[in-house]
């Protein structure tokens, strides 16, 4: 018998708040209890479910593939007036590979900083500038191409799908989904004759926004709390049918046996998304250093800069080429510049045996950024409040050793 493979590619979790009611581990063990072997995440214009998602299919053996339905205005996230020609549709994306995670967070970020107006919006022209990497599905009735169907406009429809073929290099699909609407119906219709046109692939979906069939009450419930109305109130949103659940393979190919591909291509589409997350590996950027120079020996030198600047018993090395042996070779005469030295010294170290050496070398960066043009920065605090190292490079401006913070000195010095 053939195997009945179906992913879902089109799945809400809890994280599109107050919209769907599925937590992340709960989908899981459902998923692996029909069979799945790799489904999709797409929250509305977040990602911020991604890596609970992630993990918890992993735990599952089942693979995740990271997504989000988008919004898409249809002229420019920049306009931010109520204008009907630049309204809002949905788009799903789903992730390929490392690029398409990067431009999908760009893109996600973006939307929210700079299109937000509603929702987190974005437009076809920085899509088209961060579509590598990713894989788009015209999404719901809610979706551009859908919206011209369902004003029985075919002709633009069709120009539209063209115009996301070419924006994601022909990795666009044409979604259709069956929730029992009467306009889904109509929908599907038209996309299958736009796909026979034009060559775009059909994908079927279903817009998952509960686990069950039975969740489909609870989660009327949630949509009352969204929109502040109660249950009795008739004339309150809500969803046209109980069928926003996980479906079984099985269920999905009843809907839509007589357009296999669309079947198919969910799990072709699976197939070619392939991004890992890379846990407890740094991400640090390298600081640029001058040439011939190694990071730990150029925050060496700052921080002794640093210190003949901040202490007055260096004073004699201010205003000379900067020497760290001459420095250290004096502090071994001078208990007070010992101290200072011993605990720079000390510091240093545990900096570079941490592998912090980039991070300070950063943060020196930018706060000598703010320094410089007059933005507040604060007396310093966080995870090296109290550092001797901290202080010399300038992050912090308090002198720790005035108050002696925790560190007992070795008595190394021979004074
Ligand atoms: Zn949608
Ligand atoms: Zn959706």
């Amino acid at each position: 018998m053939e195997q009945k493979k179906f992913t879902h590619l089109h799945l809400h979790t809890e994280y599109s708040l107050l919209d769907a009611s599925g937590k992340v581990k709960d989908i899981m063990k459902k998923a692996k209890e029909l069979g799945m072997d790799s489904i999709a995440i797409t929250d509305h214009g977040v990602m911020y479910g991604c890596v609970a998602f992630y993990k918890a299919a992993k735990e599952q053996g089942i693979k995740p593939i990271l997504g989000c339905e988008v919004y898409v205005a249809a002229k420019s996230k920049d306009i931010k007036l109520n204008d009907k020609a630049n309204s809002t549709h949905h788009l799903v994306l789903l992730v390929k590979n490392e690029i398409g995670y990067q431009n999908l967070m760009k893109i996600v970020s973006t939307a929210s900083i700079e299109g937000f107006y509603y929702k987190p919006r974005i437009d076809h022209e920085y899509l088209k500038n961060h579509s590598e990497g990713l894989i788009a599905l015209s999404a719901c009735l809610g979706g551009e191409v859908q919206s011209y169907h369902l004003k029985d406009n075919y002709e633009k429809a069709k120009e539209v799908a063209l115009l996301y073929k070419d924006i994601f290099n022909d990795d666009f699909y044409l979604e259709i989904q069956n929730h029992g609407m009467e306009e889904q119906r109509k929908v599907t219709e038209e996309n299958i004759r736009l796909s026979k046109e034009t060559g775009i692939p059909l994908v079927a979906t279903n817009d998952v926004h509960y686990i069950n069939q039975k969740d489909s009450e609870s989660h009327d419930v949630l949509m009352c709390i969204q929109t502040a109305k109660t249950v009795d109130d008739p004339n309150r949103r809500r969803y046209p049918s109980d069928q926003f659940y996980l479906k079984s393979p099985d269920e999905m190919w009843e809907m839509f046996s007589y357009v296999k591909e669309a079947l198919e291509n969910t799990t072709k589409i699976a197939d070619q998304c392939n991004f890992d997350y890379e846990f407890h590996v740094s991400k640090l950027p390298e600081f640029p250093v001058p040439e011939g120079k190694t990071p730990s020996a150029y925050l060496e030198e700052i921080c002794y800069g640093g210190l003949i600047e901040r202490y007055d018993v260096f004073k004699d090395f201010l205003n000379k080429p900067l020497s760290v042996k001459e420095i250290v070779d004096y502090s071994k005469k001078n208990e007070k510049a010992c101290e200072y030295v011993e605990r720079l010294e000390y510091e240093l170290s545990v900096i570079n045996q941490m592998g912090f050496v980039d991070y300070f070398l950063i943060t020196w960066d930018f706060i000598k950024f703010a320094n410089d043009n007059g933005i507040p920065t604060g007396p310093g605090r966080g995870s090296a409040a109290g550092s001797i190292v901290a202080f010399t490079l300038g992050i912090t401006k308090i002198d720790p050793l005035k108050y002696n913070l925790l560190f007992e000195r070795k008595q190394r010095c021979a004074v």
